[in-house]
Protein backbone atom coordinates (compact mmCIF):
# COMPACT_ATOMS: atom_id res chain seq x y z
CA UNK A 1 0.00 0.00 0.00
CA UNK A 2 1.34 3.56 -0.76
CA UNK A 3 2.14 6.12 1.54
CA UNK A 4 -0.44 8.95 0.12
CA UNK A 5 1.09 12.31 0.34
CA UNK A 6 -1.19 14.79 2.37
CA UNK A 7 -1.09 17.93 0.40
CA UNK A 8 -4.03 19.31 2.55
CA UNK A 9 -1.71 18.80 5.85
CA UNK A 10 1.40 20.08 4.01
CA UNK A 11 -0.26 23.12 2.33
CA UNK A 12 -1.71 23.77 5.99
CA UNK A 13 2.18 23.19 7.11
CA UNK A 14 3.33 26.35 5.11
CA UNK A 15 0.45 28.31 5.28
CA UNK A 16 1.39 28.85 9.09
CA UNK A 17 5.06 29.51 8.56
CA UNK A 18 4.34 32.00 6.49
CA UNK A 19 1.84 33.49 8.75
CA UNK A 20 4.39 33.87 11.66
CA UNK A 21 6.87 34.83 8.74
CA UNK A 22 4.56 37.29 7.61
CA UNK A 23 3.46 38.54 11.36
CA UNK A 24 7.91 39.42 11.97
CA UNK A 25 8.38 41.20 8.66
CA UNK A 26 5.86 43.39 10.03
CA UNK A 27 7.38 43.84 12.81
CA UNK A 28 10.19 44.61 11.19
CA UNK A 29 9.61 46.81 8.43
CA UNK A 30 5.90 47.83 9.05
CA UNK A 31 4.41 46.90 6.08
CA UNK A 32 3.25 43.63 4.92
CA UNK A 33 3.42 42.01 1.29
CA UNK A 34 0.72 42.77 -0.97
CA UNK A 35 -1.00 40.75 -3.46
CA UNK A 36 -3.16 42.30 -6.43
CA UNK A 37 -4.92 39.74 -7.90
CA UNK A 38 -6.90 40.97 -12.01
CA UNK A 39 -10.00 39.13 -13.15
CA UNK A 40 -11.69 39.43 -16.00
CA UNK A 41 -14.52 37.61 -17.19
CA UNK A 42 -17.00 35.38 -14.82
CA UNK A 43 -15.30 32.29 -15.59
CA UNK A 44 -16.66 29.87 -12.78
CA UNK A 45 -13.39 27.88 -12.17
CA UNK A 46 -11.13 31.02 -12.47
CA UNK A 47 -13.64 32.74 -9.62
CA UNK A 48 -13.53 30.23 -7.34
CA UNK A 49 -9.89 29.71 -7.73
CA UNK A 50 -9.56 33.52 -7.20
CA UNK A 51 -11.70 33.53 -4.06
CA UNK A 52 -9.40 30.68 -2.42
CA UNK A 53 -6.25 33.65 -3.61
CA UNK A 54 -8.00 36.32 -1.75
CA UNK A 55 -9.17 33.90 1.11
CA UNK A 56 -5.82 32.88 2.27
CA UNK A 57 -3.72 35.94 1.39
CA UNK A 58 -6.18 37.65 3.91
CA UNK A 59 -5.97 34.91 6.55
CA UNK A 60 -2.16 35.30 6.19
CA UNK A 61 -2.22 38.86 7.31
CA UNK A 62 -1.44 39.99 3.82
CA UNK A 63 -2.39 42.95 2.17
CA UNK A 64 -5.18 42.02 -0.71
CA UNK A 65 -7.03 43.28 -3.71
CA UNK A 66 -9.17 41.90 -6.13
CA UNK A 67 -9.70 44.05 -9.25
CA UNK A 68 -12.34 42.51 -11.04
CA UNK A 69 -12.66 43.34 -14.62
CA UNK A 70 -15.91 42.62 -17.76
CA UNK A 71 -15.08 40.44 -20.25
CA UNK A 72 -15.07 43.07 -22.49
CA UNK A 73 -12.06 45.39 -21.12
CA UNK A 74 -9.40 46.14 -23.72
CA UNK A 75 -6.00 44.45 -24.12
CA UNK A 76 -4.17 48.25 -23.74
CA UNK A 77 -6.60 48.88 -20.55
CA UNK A 78 -5.56 45.88 -19.16
CA UNK A 79 -2.32 46.44 -19.59
CA UNK A 80 -2.60 49.65 -18.23
CA UNK A 81 -3.81 48.33 -14.79
CA UNK A 82 -0.86 45.72 -14.78
CA UNK A 83 1.98 49.30 -15.38
CA UNK A 84 -0.62 50.56 -12.39
CA UNK A 85 0.56 47.64 -10.50
CA UNK A 86 3.92 47.45 -11.59
CA UNK A 87 4.54 50.72 -10.08
CA UNK A 88 3.03 50.59 -6.81
CA UNK A 89 5.38 50.10 -3.77
CA UNK A 90 2.63 48.43 -1.58
CA UNK A 91 1.95 45.83 -3.76
CA UNK A 92 4.54 42.75 -4.18
CA UNK A 93 2.93 40.54 -6.40
CA UNK A 94 0.50 40.83 -9.13
CA UNK A 95 -1.47 37.86 -10.38
CA UNK A 96 -3.68 37.89 -13.55
CA UNK A 97 -5.86 35.13 -13.63
CA UNK A 98 -5.74 33.06 -16.75
CA UNK A 99 -7.90 31.66 -19.07
CA UNK A 100 -7.90 35.69 -20.53
CA UNK A 101 -10.72 36.26 -23.29
CA UNK A 102 -9.38 35.87 -26.71
CA UNK A 103 -9.52 39.77 -27.80
CA UNK A 104 -6.41 39.73 -25.16
CA UNK A 105 -2.65 38.34 -25.44
CA UNK A 106 -1.70 36.24 -22.90
CA UNK A 107 1.71 36.70 -23.52
CA UNK A 108 1.61 40.15 -23.75
CA UNK A 109 -0.08 40.29 -20.28
CA UNK A 110 2.41 37.93 -18.47
CA UNK A 111 5.21 39.76 -20.65
CA UNK A 112 3.76 43.45 -19.07
CA UNK A 113 4.28 41.98 -15.12
CA UNK A 114 7.42 43.36 -13.92
CA UNK A 115 9.57 39.98 -13.79
CA UNK A 116 10.19 41.40 -9.70
CA UNK A 117 6.20 40.91 -8.45
CA UNK A 118 5.81 38.16 -11.29
CA UNK A 119 4.37 35.36 -8.29
CA UNK A 120 2.95 33.40 -10.60
CA UNK A 121 6.53 32.55 -12.42
CA UNK A 122 4.95 32.72 -16.01
CA UNK A 123 7.21 35.79 -16.85
CA UNK A 124 9.67 34.67 -19.31
CA UNK A 125 12.75 36.29 -17.49
CA UNK A 126 11.49 33.70 -14.50
CA UNK A 127 11.21 30.64 -16.82
CA UNK A 128 14.31 31.79 -18.02
CA UNK A 129 16.13 32.03 -14.95
CA UNK A 130 14.43 28.64 -13.60
CA UNK A 131 15.87 26.79 -16.69
CA UNK A 132 19.43 27.84 -15.58
CA UNK A 133 19.06 26.87 -12.01
CA UNK A 134 19.36 30.56 -10.89
CA UNK A 135 17.10 31.41 -8.24
CA UNK A 136 13.49 32.30 -9.57
CA UNK A 137 9.55 32.86 -8.75
CA UNK A 138 8.49 29.02 -9.67
CA UNK A 139 5.56 28.41 -11.57
CA UNK A 140 3.42 27.72 -8.52
CA UNK A 141 1.86 23.70 -9.53
CA UNK A 142 5.53 22.66 -10.53
CA UNK A 143 6.78 24.66 -6.99
CA UNK A 144 4.14 22.69 -4.95
CA UNK A 145 4.90 20.00 -6.21
CA UNK A 146 8.69 19.92 -5.45
CA UNK A 147 7.71 20.77 -1.62
CA UNK A 148 5.73 17.72 -1.64
CA UNK A 149 8.68 15.41 -2.75
CA UNK A 150 11.10 17.32 0.05
CA UNK A 151 9.03 17.32 2.96
CA UNK A 152 8.02 13.65 2.26
CA UNK A 153 12.04 13.13 2.00
CA UNK A 154 11.09 11.24 -1.48
CA UNK A 155 14.68 10.48 -3.14
CA UNK A 156 14.64 11.77 -6.54
CA UNK A 157 18.79 11.92 -7.28
CA UNK A 158 19.48 9.77 -10.31
CA UNK A 159 16.10 8.71 -10.20
CA UNK A 160 14.52 8.21 -13.47
CA UNK A 161 11.38 11.04 -13.36
CA UNK A 162 8.88 10.97 -16.53
CA UNK A 163 6.75 13.91 -16.73
CA UNK A 164 3.34 13.29 -19.17
CA UNK A 165 2.35 16.71 -20.22
CA UNK A 166 4.40 19.47 -21.55
CA UNK A 167 2.63 22.85 -20.85
CA UNK A 168 4.28 25.91 -19.86
CA UNK A 169 2.59 26.33 -16.59
CA UNK A 170 3.07 22.74 -15.27
CA UNK A 171 4.99 19.87 -17.57
CA UNK A 172 7.70 22.22 -19.01
CA UNK A 173 9.05 24.14 -15.57
CA UNK A 174 8.31 20.52 -13.67
CA UNK A 175 10.83 18.69 -15.85
CA UNK A 176 13.18 21.43 -15.79
CA UNK A 177 13.23 21.65 -12.03
CA UNK A 178 13.38 17.93 -11.55
CA UNK A 179 16.79 17.80 -13.47
CA UNK A 180 18.49 21.01 -11.52
CA UNK A 181 21.52 19.81 -9.44
CA UNK A 182 19.46 20.54 -6.71
CA UNK A 183 17.96 18.59 -3.51
CA UNK A 184 14.66 17.63 -4.69
CA UNK A 185 15.73 16.99 -8.15
CA UNK A 186 19.02 15.72 -9.53
CA UNK A 187 16.71 13.34 -11.82
CA UNK A 188 16.93 11.85 -15.16
CA UNK A 189 13.88 13.28 -16.92
CA UNK A 190 11.74 12.07 -19.81
CA UNK A 191 8.59 14.44 -21.05
CA UNK A 192 6.11 12.69 -22.29
CA UNK A 193 3.27 14.71 -24.86
CA UNK A 194 0.54 13.78 -27.28
CA UNK A 195 2.73 12.62 -30.25
CA UNK A 196 4.06 9.35 -27.97
CA UNK A 197 2.63 6.74 -29.50
CA UNK A 198 2.32 4.83 -26.85
CA UNK A 199 2.19 6.53 -23.64
CA UNK A 200 2.97 3.41 -21.66
CA UNK A 201 6.12 2.60 -23.03
CA UNK A 202 7.80 5.32 -21.22
CA UNK A 203 5.66 5.68 -18.21
CA UNK A 204 6.53 2.37 -16.91
CA UNK A 205 10.37 2.76 -16.69
CA UNK A 206 9.60 6.21 -14.74
CA UNK A 207 10.54 5.76 -10.58
CA UNK A 208 9.13 8.89 -10.23
CA UNK A 209 5.66 9.68 -12.28
CA UNK A 210 4.05 13.10 -12.91
CA UNK A 211 1.17 12.73 -14.51
CA UNK A 212 -0.17 16.50 -16.31
CA UNK A 213 -2.07 15.43 -19.41
CA UNK A 214 -5.78 16.43 -18.69
CA UNK A 215 -7.23 13.15 -19.25
CA UNK A 216 -9.34 11.75 -16.15
CA UNK A 217 -7.97 8.55 -14.71
CA UNK A 218 -5.72 7.95 -17.93
CA UNK A 219 -2.83 6.19 -15.90
CA UNK A 220 -3.86 2.83 -14.95
CA UNK A 221 -2.05 0.40 -13.00
CA UNK A 222 -0.37 -1.79 -15.68
CA UNK A 223 1.02 1.58 -17.04
CA UNK A 224 3.01 1.90 -13.56
CA UNK A 225 5.95 -0.54 -12.10
CA UNK A 226 5.85 -2.01 -8.39
CA UNK A 227 7.33 0.95 -6.00
CA UNK A 228 6.87 4.00 -8.33
CA UNK A 229 6.02 7.88 -6.69
CA UNK A 230 2.97 9.16 -8.42
CA UNK A 231 1.87 13.00 -8.63
CA UNK A 232 -1.40 13.57 -9.80
CA UNK A 233 -1.73 17.24 -11.26
CA UNK A 234 -5.17 16.32 -12.99
CA UNK A 235 -8.08 17.97 -12.00
CA UNK A 236 -11.37 16.74 -14.34
CA UNK A 237 -14.68 16.99 -13.69
CA UNK A 238 -16.83 14.50 -14.23
CA UNK A 239 -20.00 13.35 -13.95
CA UNK A 240 -21.25 12.21 -10.49
CA UNK A 241 -25.18 11.83 -9.60
CA UNK A 242 -24.64 10.86 -6.37
CA UNK A 243 -22.13 14.04 -5.18
CA UNK A 244 -24.16 17.43 -4.08
CA UNK A 245 -23.30 19.19 -7.11
CA UNK A 246 -23.93 16.42 -10.24
CA UNK A 247 -19.69 16.65 -10.55
CA UNK A 248 -16.85 15.50 -8.50
CA UNK A 249 -12.90 15.96 -9.51
CA UNK A 250 -10.63 12.99 -10.22
CA UNK A 251 -7.01 13.16 -11.60
CA UNK A 252 -5.28 11.82 -14.70
CA UNK A 253 -4.09 8.89 -12.56
CA UNK A 254 -6.61 5.82 -12.07
CA UNK A 255 -6.16 6.12 -7.96
CA UNK A 256 -7.85 3.13 -6.76
CA UNK A 257 -5.71 0.43 -8.73
CA UNK A 258 -2.49 2.56 -9.11
CA UNK A 259 -2.12 2.73 -5.61
CA UNK A 260 -2.25 -0.76 -4.73
CA UNK A 261 1.30 -0.74 -6.75
CA UNK A 262 2.97 3.10 -6.05
CA UNK A 263 5.33 3.62 -2.81
CA UNK A 264 3.75 7.08 -2.46
CA UNK A 265 0.83 8.96 -4.57
CA UNK A 266 -0.91 12.13 -4.43
CA UNK A 267 -4.94 12.09 -4.26
CA UNK A 268 -7.13 14.40 -6.33
CA UNK A 269 -8.50 16.37 -4.30
CA UNK A 270 -6.24 16.61 -1.25
CA UNK A 271 -2.81 16.43 -2.90
CA UNK A 272 -1.53 18.88 -5.18
CA UNK A 273 -4.29 21.45 -6.14
CA UNK A 274 -4.26 22.63 -2.58
CA UNK A 275 -0.22 23.27 -2.58
CA UNK A 276 -0.66 25.83 -5.61
CA UNK A 277 -2.36 28.60 -3.75
CA UNK A 278 0.17 27.88 -0.74
CA UNK A 279 3.01 28.38 -3.09
CA UNK A 280 1.52 31.97 -4.47
CA UNK A 281 1.58 32.97 -0.93
CA UNK A 282 5.17 31.89 -0.40
CA UNK A 283 6.37 33.68 -4.04
CA UNK A 284 4.62 36.60 -2.48
CA UNK A 285 6.41 36.77 0.54
CA UNK A 286 9.20 36.04 -1.60
CA UNK A 287 8.84 39.19 -3.57
CA UNK A 288 8.13 41.49 -0.55
CA UNK A 289 11.37 40.09 1.12
CA UNK A 290 13.20 40.61 -2.59
CA UNK A 291 11.92 44.00 -2.84
CA UNK A 292 12.79 45.08 0.59
CA UNK A 293 16.19 43.30 0.39
CA UNK A 294 15.93 41.11 2.88
P1 LIG B 1 -2.67 21.28 -20.99
O1 LIG B 1 -3.94 20.84 -21.61
O2 LIG B 1 -2.17 22.66 -21.23
O3 LIG B 1 -1.53 20.27 -21.37
C1 LIG B 1 -1.74 18.88 -21.39
C2 LIG B 1 -0.47 18.21 -21.85
O4 LIG B 1 -0.67 16.80 -21.85
C3 LIG B 1 -0.08 18.59 -23.29
O5 LIG B 1 1.31 18.77 -23.34
C4 LIG B 1 -0.52 17.37 -24.11
O6 LIG B 1 0.31 17.14 -25.25
C5 LIG B 1 -0.32 16.25 -23.11
N1 LIG B 1 -1.19 15.11 -23.36
C6 LIG B 1 -2.53 15.10 -23.48
N2 LIG B 1 -2.97 13.84 -23.68
C7 LIG B 1 -1.88 13.05 -23.69
C8 LIG B 1 -1.67 11.65 -23.85
N3 LIG B 1 -2.68 10.81 -24.05
N4 LIG B 1 -0.42 11.17 -23.80
C9 LIG B 1 0.62 12.00 -23.57
N5 LIG B 1 0.50 13.33 -23.41
C10 LIG B 1 -0.74 13.85 -23.46
O7 LIG B 1 -2.88 21.02 -19.43
P2 LIG B 1 -2.20 21.66 -18.13
O8 LIG B 1 -0.78 21.33 -18.05
O9 LIG B 1 -2.66 23.06 -17.96
O10 LIG B 1 -3.00 20.81 -17.02
C11 LIG B 1 -2.91 19.40 -16.94
C12 LIG B 1 -3.86 18.91 -15.88
O11 LIG B 1 -3.46 19.47 -14.63
C13 LIG B 1 -5.31 19.36 -16.05
O12 LIG B 1 -6.16 18.35 -15.57
C14 LIG B 1 -5.42 20.60 -15.20
O13 LIG B 1 -6.74 20.83 -14.74
C15 LIG B 1 -4.52 20.24 -14.07
N6 LIG B 1 -3.91 21.39 -13.39
C16 LIG B 1 -3.89 21.34 -12.04
C17 LIG B 1 -3.30 22.36 -11.33
C18 LIG B 1 -3.25 22.27 -9.86
O14 LIG B 1 -3.20 23.24 -9.16
N7 LIG B 1 -3.22 21.05 -9.30
C19 LIG B 1 -2.74 23.55 -11.98
C20 LIG B 1 -2.73 23.44 -13.43
C21 LIG B 1 -3.31 22.40 -14.08
P3 LIG B 1 0.46 18.24 -26.46
O15 LIG B 1 1.40 19.27 -25.95
O16 LIG B 1 1.03 17.45 -27.55
O17 LIG B 1 -0.92 18.75 -26.70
Amino acid sequence: MAVIIDGKKISQEIRSELKIEIEELKNKTGSVPGLATILVGDNPASQSYVASKLKYSEELGMKSVLEKKDISISESELLDLIYKYNEDPAFHGILVQLPLPKHISEDKVIEAINPAKDVDGFHPVSLGNLVIGKDTFYPCTPYGIQELILRYKIETKGKHTVVAGRSNIVGKPIANMMFQKKEGANSIVTVCHSAAKDLSEYTRTADILIAAIGSPKFIKEDMVKEGVVVIDVGINRIDDPSAKKGYRNVGDVDFENVEKKASYITPVPGGVGLMTVAMLMKNSVKAFKRINNI
